[in-house]
């Protein structure tokens, strides 16, 4: 596949992700993106409340001034090399401290954001009301997450990362089998329609679930072939938060958008560098 546009990565973190080494800033990928094809980067750290920032002894910062402080680094990275950049964020809902956790004014600050539908047993103290150990619940609240991040209103363009895609959990092809195609379509369909990009992600090729002889997931094939049916538009995210997850994983994610008949014409406009760098 040689067309440029499948040469991006959306969703790479830095150590303004907590639970990214603190080695890794924007530069850190550069000398890996020529044997990765990658022309374009989108940061996508996590936004966390402040108080949890404060927790890990970060505490001159606030959940905002952590992201936005990043920017000279991005421009850095990006001046230093012919990689383009973008300037992205990674948004939750943190039900214990009000949803979603960024407004539409701190969404300016982006480029685009992606909602991480999915981050349930990332953060299970904040569903102490649910049992995460079952899958039915699981898969409820995954499928609500989704609903909910369709109804959002954002000035900027967003995107769902791993969508669909339980982290964490040990009962991944359970959940997976137990939402039905009718379902799919209507998620997807909700997506298409509010141009929320679907993600091609890491999930594809990571053993929560039996891989094929591609190296891939039927499973999550299946889910993006849903998205596809439904006329989504699509990017590229590693979820690399460090090197060693980005290099080697964009051979496999372009694989996948082969074998889904994912073109051009179905990649997101941010995927494409069809947007105004607020970097
Ligand atoms: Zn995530
Ligand atoms: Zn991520």
């Amino acid at each position: 596949m040689s067309n440029p546009a499948f040469f991006s990565d959306l969703h790479v973190h830095t150590n303004r992700s907590l639970c990214a080494p603190r080695t890794t800033e924007p530069a850190t990928y550069l000398p890996y993106c020529k044997e990765e094809g990658i022309r374009l980067i989108g940061i996508s750290d996590h936004v966390y409340p402040t108080e949890m920032i404060h927790e890990f002894g970060y505490t001159e910062e606030t959940r905002m001034s952590r992201l936005l402080s990043l920017r000279p680094a991005i421009k850095a990275a990006a001046e230093a090399s012919e990689v383009k950049f973008l300037f992205g964020c990674e948004i939750d809902y943190f039900p214990c401290v009000g949803a979603p956790y960024i407004s539409p004014e701190e969404s300016l600050n982006f480029d685009y954001i992606l909602f991480a539908s999915s981050h349930i047993l990332n953060y299970p103290h904040m569903y102490t009301a649910y049992d995460l150990s079952s899958p039915d619940v699981l898969r409820k609240l995954t499928i609500d997450r989704f609903v909910a991040a369709c109804e959002l209103d954002y000035p900027v363009p967003m995107g769902i990362c791993h969508p669909l895609y339980p982290i964490c959990s040990p009962h991944q092809a359970e959940i997976i089998d137990g939402i039905s195609d009718a379902c799919l379509n209507e998620l997807f369909s909700m997506a298409a329609e509010k141009r929320i990009s679907i993600e091609i992600h890491a999930c594809l090729y990571r053993k929560d679930t039996p891989l094929n002889d591609e190296g891939l997931s039927d499973r999550y094939l299946r889910i993006l072939s849903a998205a596809k049916a439904c006329g989504c538009k699509f990017h590229f995210g590693s979820d690399a938060h460090e090197p060693k997850a980005f290099v080697g994983s964009h051979a496999k994610l372009r694989r996948a958008a082969e074998l889904l008949g994912i073109t051009e014409d179905d990649l997101w406009d941010v995927a494409r560098g069809k947007v105004e760098t607020k970097i």
